[in-house]
């Protein structure tokens, strides 16, 4: 199989052509084509001898998936993809236009081992950790997509597939990728990075001091509820994830998002709202409610209006911001592994 083209340092592919005998300006030209032009086969490189092009062509693939199904929310404004990588593996990715902005849903992991209760993705199993490349292919797809458009790609939320920190280093790799000065250029405020609460990983991501935002899905404010959808906190508990979270937003200055999806009946009361607030109190932080979007192995439904609002009054008069998220896409599937699930049953 042909090296991915995303999954080539610079340095390295600077060499190769180093090694071919080609000018050194010449690596340069190409990786900007590539990251700044978003072209993404050789042949339309056309500042480059035809030779060249050719040869590139032969070594490296700029493709890091294709699309196996795409399906459009009947609003029209939500498209929801299921992509199939190089070697099958399968992925989702979701596009959501607004009025001022187009805002990317992408995966990290083909799959995901975390197992949450309500997720259609952990309910699957892990196929397998997505490359660098891989994640910020998907990332070159819809920035190509949209130029076509003549529209630009403005925020990137990594909450598709997979637990981002279960694949740190990679992620990381990627968010080099997109954010590098002399290629995309995307700026790192507008990335926001989903994780179930793997506490190590929020302390390297701490010390690492990025721009890049940060979300939790807490979904419950104890460890009785939490324990019951979320497997990973019998490791890591309620408290320390939330210290966890205190210190980073103390350290980095910068705003906590906690994911909250609200289940009748099961987390969704006034006496969670109050224990909620009484854990966050004091961080720089926002609550973000969505109502769970129901699940075939998961026998609980979503929180209904009032319920949802009577919670986001209770956690705004304690203090905490706190949002109600639109479900987008429910009504093509595009809530969490719901594409791939019943692309599987057919
Ligand atoms: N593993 C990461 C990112 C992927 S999931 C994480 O846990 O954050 C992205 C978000 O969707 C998480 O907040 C997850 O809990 C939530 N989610 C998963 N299935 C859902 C469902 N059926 N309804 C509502 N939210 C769901």
């Amino acid at each position: 199989m042909k090296k991915l083209f995303f999954d080539t340092p610079y340095p390295e592919f600077a060499q190769t052509l180093a090694d071919w005998g080609e000018p050194s300006y010449r690596a340069k030209q190409i990786h900007s084509s590539v990251y700044q032009h978003l072209i993404f086969d050789p042949a339309l490189i056309s500042n480059i001898p035809k030779t060249l092009r050719e040869k590139i062509a032969g070594m490296y693939a700029f493709e890091s998936q294709s699309t196996l199904r795409k399906v459009v929310s009947s609003s029209g404004l939500t498209e929801k993809y299921l992509f199939e990588l190089r070697d099958k593996a399968k992925i989702e990715a979701v596009l959501m236009r607004y009025r001022d902005r187009n805002t990317i849903c992408i995966s990290s992991q083909a799959g995901c081992a975390m197992n949450c209760a309500f997720c259609a993705t952990g309910q699957m199993g892990l196929t397998r950790n997505l490359s660098a490349g891989e994640i910020a292919g998907q990332v070159f797809y819809f920035a190509e997509l949209l130029k076509r458009e003549e529209k630009q790609l403005t925020n990137i939320v990594v909450m598709g597939m997979g637990e981002p920190f279960h694949n740190y280093e990679n992620l990381m790799q990627a968010m080099n990728l997109i954010n590098d000065p002399d290629g995309f250029r995307f700026g790192e405020r507008r990335i926001t990075i989903s994780t179930v609460g793997i506490i190590p990983m929020i302390e390297k991501f701490t010390k690492a001091k990025r721009q890049i935002n940060l979300a939790i899905s807490l979904h419950a404010p104890n460890n009785y509820l939490r324990d019951q959808i979320i497997p990973v906190n019998k490791k890591y508990p309620v408290f320390e994830l939330v210290e966890a979270a205190r210190k980073y937003a103390n350290e980095t200055k910068r705003r906590v998002s906690f994911e909250y999806a609200m289940i009748d009946g099961f987390n969704d009361g006034i006496e969670q709202a109050a224990q909620l607030a009484k854990i966050l109190r004091g961080m720089i932080c926002h609550v973000n409610l969505i109502a769970l979007n129901p699940t075939k192995k998961y026998d609980r439904g979503g929180s209904g209006r009032a319920a949802i609002n009577d919670f986001q009054l209770a956690l705004e008069k304690s203090g905490i911001p706190c949002t109600i998220r639109l479900a987008r896409g429910v009504d093509i599937g595009a809530g969490c592994g719901q594409l791939l699930a019943e692309y599987k049953e057919k």
